[in-house]
């Protein structure tokens, strides 16, 4: 496996493989991996003859109040572990490399980032775009990886690559759990012991409003409130979000019907958690 820091030979390399023919699969992160982030190189080495993992802290994603300054790294363990997932490169841009003293320019997909995380991370998803865009533009993969734990990101880049002509497929995986369901993060680090054991009614207030909707409920109020009343018993969590929207629009439902989804946001003490499930609805 090879360590990139530099754009040039970045290029130099993957131009040699191209020339060659090999397809590449591209799996953009912040680091600090864990079985989720694992999923997608492994995902991208099946399906790719190389696969480029990158690890960058991409300061325009987070707003002034949020976690940039205290994000877990721990860059060797990172190295060890994507290399046996079937990383062949990693690049590892800085910060002077990524944003020129005098960048300008920002891609924003508008309407579908208003909703869930883009409410109350309003300039987050530019932030998100505009580096995918400038990754993409770097490592010009074949096919890219991206994780269905961050669902609206996902829906969001598929729009981007879609409506500005990115010659590349988008692969969204899914998301990887812990044992007792709460979906893997490296902000799961944060949580104090406590805080870990009550974040389980994440994923037990999805598991109940599936089988609520299985049962027949088509109300998105009903199911949502329900989900709520569940979060509320655990002292630790306060809600950001708990939202049933189209899967197409991300605009909220009254009544469920066709591919939709259930997704929240919610901090337990200081930890911002999100979580989401996919259904089709007839
Ligand atoms: P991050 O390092 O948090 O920016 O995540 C990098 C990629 O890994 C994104 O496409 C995420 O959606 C994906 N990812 C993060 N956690 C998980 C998970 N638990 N399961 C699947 N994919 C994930």
């Amino acid at each position: 496996m090879q360590v990139c820091q530099e754009i040039k030979k970045l290029r130099n390399l993957l131009d040699q493989y191209r020339y060659d023919g090999k397809a590449i699969g591209f799996v953009p992160t912040m680091g600090y991996l864990h079985k989720g982030h694992l999923s997608l190189i492994e995902s991208s080495a099946k399906e790719n003859d190389i696969t480029v993992l990158s690890i960058y802290i991409n300061p325009t994603q987070f707003g002034p109040n949020e976690d940039l300054d205290q994000y877990p790294r721990d860059l060797e363990n990172d190295k060890k572990l994507a290399e046996e997932a079937g990383a062949d490169i990693i690049f590892i841009p800085d910060n002077e490399m990524m944003y020129k003293t005098h960048h300008a320019t920002f891609v924003n997909v508008n309407g579908l980032t208003n909703h869930l995380c883009g409410a109350s991370r309003p300039t987050h998803f530019e932030g998100v775009t505009t580096i995918v865009t400038k990754l993409f533009n770097i490592v010009q993969p074949n096919r890219a990886y991206f994780g269905q734990k961050d669902a609206q990101q996902a829906i969001v880049i598929k729009r981007m690559v879609e409506d500005l002509n990115m010659p590349l497929k988008v692969v969204v995986c899914p998301i990887v759990r812990e044992k007792d369901g709460l979906a893997m993060s490296s902000r799961n680090a944060y949580l104090s012991k406590e805080e870990r054991k009550q974040a389980t009614i994440l994923y037990k207030a999805l598991q109940e409003a599936k089988s609520r909707i299985e049962q027949g409920q088509r109300s998105a109020t009903e199911i949502r409130d329900l989900m709520e009343q569940m979060i509320q018993t655990q002292p630790a969590a306060t809600i950001d979000y708990v939202s049933i929207v189209s899967e197409k629009t991300l605009e909220d439902i009254d009544v469920l019907e066709g591919k939709i989804l259930i997704a929240l946001a919610v901090k337990m003490g200081k930890t911002r958690l999100i979580d989401n499930l996919r259904l089709e609805v007839n």
